[in-house]
């Protein structure tokens, strides 16, 4: 089964042939621009229009709505974190943070995730399901009619799941957010962000997709990073940073690369010179994410954040250490899910 907001505007174009090109257009703004999530009630969508499009979509004709099963603010405010039901029960986490005025989405891209990684509630909670496009899409609208007046300016990839391990719907639902006659999140602000599935960063680069991507490092050695991410024994650092410098090569952008500061598992001066090593040459930039503690894991989060910064700014590796803002609402991706259950 699939629901209105699966389909990109040609999709929706195409199964509404037969009618005037008017009548998706006033659809697709409905769904996408005035984030409605009821059409039963409108005045341009009269009943014997619903009902011709409904017969011609069939079961598909609804638009992607999660409920909300519950919200958490930040005691700053800036933070809000929701926990949306989708149509089969599973609960997914959308997130919404406002940076000098400025407002980001992150939203998941699976119902919990394949990838392991020791440190996160969603890889300790194993893989349930891929979302479909119109269910990573609900999300930014949800997102949207949250924020009411002020418009979502960014969008990251980095709440629950694996992007890349859910390619193609991930793909579509980034075609149908940065749809200039909709939601309209410019490509280049809207970031992927990858434990490193080495297929598919070779895949985004191929196909030239124009999204910014985010790897997830966490270890500057084999065995220091497979310790963390598991799914690094399947495709090793080597390989990884091999095909993020054909990625660099070919869309001539910048990555950014992702390290959660674990206390004593990858924050030594020794680490932070063999990262710089190997981001030798690439156009990269460094952000070090204080580990946010999860039931399922003992490390604590590194207290030498501004140490390994010094050491990858002397070897000329930019980086950012991202503040800790919302840790009180479990911003960390899969924590308020997990917390529930
Ligand atoms: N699966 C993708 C995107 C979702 S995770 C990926 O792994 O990149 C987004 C980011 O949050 C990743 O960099 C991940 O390592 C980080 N993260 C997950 N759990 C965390 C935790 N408990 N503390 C700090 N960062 C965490
Ligand atoms: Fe999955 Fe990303 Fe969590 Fe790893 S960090 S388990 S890839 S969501």
């Amino acid at each position: 089964m699939i629901s209105l907001h699966d389909l990109t505007f040609p999709a929706l174009a195409d199964a509404m042939s037969g009618l005037s090109p008017v009548h998706t257009r006033t659809l697709w703004r409905a769904l996408h621009r005035e984030a409605a999530t009821d059409l039963s009630a409108r005045a341009d969508f009269l009943p014997p229009l619903r009902r011709w499009v409904a017969e011609k979509l069939g079961a598909s004709f609804f638009p992607e709505v999660p409920a909300l099963a519950e919200e958490t603010a930040s005691s700053d405010g800036l933070t809000r974190k929701f926990l949306l039901r989708l149509a089969d029960g599973q609960t997914i986490e959308t997130v919404l943070m406002s940076y000098h005025a400025r407002f980001t989405a992150c939203v998941s891209t699976q119902a919990g995730c394949a990838m392991g990684c020791v440190f996160c509630a969603t890889g300790q909670m194993g893989f349930v399901r891929h979302l479909r496009p119109g269910e990573i899409v609900a999300q930014v609208l949800h997102a949207q009619r949250a924020l009411g007046e002020d418009r979502l300016r960014n969008l990251v990839l980095m709440g629950m799941g694996e992007p890349l391990h859910n390619y193609d719907s991930v793909m579509t639902a980034l075609e149908i957010i940065s749809d200039r006659s909709g939601i309209n999140i410019g490509p280049s602000r809207i970031t992927i962000s990858t434990v490193g599935v080495v297929p598919g960063i070779l895949r985004l680069a191929e196909e030239a997709r124009p999204y910014h991507l985010a790897v997830s490092l966490h270890g500057a050695s084999e065995a220091e990073r497979a310790a963390l991410v598991p799914v690094s024994r399947r495709w090793p650092l080597d390989e990884l940073i091999a095909a993020c410098r054909t990625y660099s090569g070919k869309t001539r952008r910048r990555i950014f690369f992702e390290w959660t500061l674990i206390a004593g598992a990858n924050d030594s001066p020794a680490t932070a010179a063999r990262l710089a090593e190997l981001l030798a040459g690439i156009d990269a930039h460094v952000n070090l994410i204080p580990l946010n503690p999860t039931a399922g894991f003992a490390g604590t989060a590194s207290p030498s954040a501004t140490d390994f910064q010094h050491t990858l700014r002397a070897a000329g590796i930019p980086s950012t250490i991202r503040q800790r803002r919302g840790i009180d609402v479990a911003a960390g991706c899969g924590q308020l899910r997990a917390a529930r259950q």
